[in-house]
């Protein structure tokens, strides 16, 4: 680790970058110990939250959900 934030891997097309190679498409913001992004992949596209934090009993936890987009559908 060179300290420059966390590597991020896209959900979608397994793009890896640090935080700052993703699109914040706003403020940061908390959800329990967690630090909540919600960031764009560079690569595909997609729309993601990335959570990041250190739980209560010290251990670091990080993941993401993946913001699919609600798909209307015409029949
Ligand atoms: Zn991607």
């Amino acid at each position: 680790m060179i300290g420059d934030g966390s590597l991020i891997k896209c959900p979608s097309c397994g793009y890896v970058g640090y935080e700052k190679e993703f699109k914040q498409l706003r403020n940061p913001w908390k959800f329990r110990f967690y630090t909540v992004q919600r960031l764009a992949c560079p690569k595909c596209g997609i729309i993601f939250n990335y959570y990041n934090g250190t739980s209560p009993n010290g251990k670091r936890s990080e993941f993401v959900i993946w913001m699919k987009p609600k798909k209307t559908k015409k029949i």
